[in-house]
């Protein structure tokens, strides 16, 4: 276990603003009082792990991270259970993928205990910031590293900070979603970044989800870089479809973020009848299978809604195509709320995937 230094706030948070906050918190509005930063110097690795209150750092005006990207995060939530324990969702899935982003990055991969030790330690500390389980609220924890050594030449650099971040999140209501297919853009390819949480994949896909929008929906199915052909992700979520034979079909893994609730899904996936399936699968296969009733429901999936009804597609070949009846399908329902409860504690956990923090 790392010793962490705490370096207090001198201004906290009162209950009665954080209880404000925590009964409509919405999504980055609120965040803790506290932060974790670790730096790593390169010849002397990481360094005084230490708690310091949340604020603005300074960052020389060439750190390399503001140059040339080099920059990866995590995602996952802590949650609230009846009895006031507090846990986290299979967190060493989320310390292990970041070590593979940093190493895809060029970057020095943190320690998987490191890792672990710095959210336990500010989720332990921000107890009180973890809202009440009701209406799935939680508390959003956001490990990620720059690199900050001062350097315009082009290379790996030499000095990185890592640190988390927390902010309370409020009830998630996924609404069903449209999917528009681009035939534009493509967020990935085989030897690209696809399967590194680093925000220039985020970057590189804004200017496609405007182009959604501008379609009449809300995120963008990717396909594959080369044909666009074959279908990816939806680039903050994983995507599954369920078809009339009893399978649970997604994308093999290669070019797209490895997701933990992916990974989750496919092993409750027999909990439901359904056989999980991991292989390619093209738009052409999707579309057709929409129409002809073989893929009656479709979900996209990822920490943040946990699972998400895709109800349409639209595409510039085919228009305008509803799933189903264009409500979200019963498996959907079913695999989400099974997920949900096994979060809270609701619902027993077979493999062991939640993890008591205090
Ligand atoms: C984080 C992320 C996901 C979902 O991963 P989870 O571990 O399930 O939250 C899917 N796709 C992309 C591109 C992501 O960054």
């Amino acid at each position: 276990m790392a010793q962490f230094s705490i370096t207090r706030t001198t201004n906290p948070t009162s209950d009665a603003v954080r209880n404000a906050a925590l009964a409509d918190p919405g999504f980055g509005h609120y965040y803790v009082d506290h932060q974790v930063v670790i730096d790593y110097v390169g010849g002397d690795g990481w360094q005084d792990p230490r708690i310091i209150p949340m604020g603005e750092w300074s960052l020389h005006p060439a750190a390399a991270t503001l140059h040339y990207g080099q920059e990866i995060f995590e995602g996952l939530k802590a949650y609230r259970r009846d009895d006031d324990s507090i846990w986290l969702f299979r967190p060493d899935r989320n310390a292990a993928r970041f070590v593979g982003s940093a190493q895809r990055m060029g970057m020095a991969p943190l320690p998987e205990d490191l890792f672990l030790d710095s959210v336990n330690e500010l989720v332990t500390l921000e107890k009180s910031w973890v809202p009440v389980s009701e209406n799935e609220q939680s508390l959003y924890i956001r490990p990620f590293m720059i690199a900050s050594e001062p350097y315009l030449g082009v290379r790996e650099a030499n000095n990185y900070r890592f640190a988390v971040i927390a902010t309370p999140a409020g009830p998630y209501y996924s609404e069903p979603v449209k999917l528009w297919i681009t035939p534009n853009y493509t967020r990935s390819a085989p030897g690209g970044t696809g399967t590194a949480k680093c925000g220039g994949n985020y970057a590189a896909s804004l200017v496609a989800t405007q182009e959604a929008a501008e379609n009449g929906c809300g995120q963008v199915l990717w396909t594959d870089g080369a044909e666009h052909k074959w279908v990816e992700e939806c680039g903050t979520m994983n995507i599954m479809f369920v078809t009339a034979d009893g399978e649970l079909v997604t994308p093999s893994l290669g070019t797209i973020l490895a997701g933990v609730t992916r990974e989750s899904i496919l092993s409750l996936a027999t909990m439901h009848d359904l056989k999980p399936v991991e292989r390619p699968i093209s738009i052409d296969e999707v579309l057709d299978g929409v129409d002809s009733g073989q893929i009656p429901e479709v979900f996209a999936c990822g920490t943040a809604a946990v699972v998400t009804p895709i109800v349409g597609f639209n595409s510039p070949g085919r228009g305008v195509q509803q799933v189903g009846d264009g409500q979200p399908g019963p498996k959907t329902q079913e695999i989400r709320k099974h997920l949900v409860d096994i979060q809270y504690g609701r619902a027993e956990d077979p493999f062991g995937w939640t993890k008591r923090v205090c």
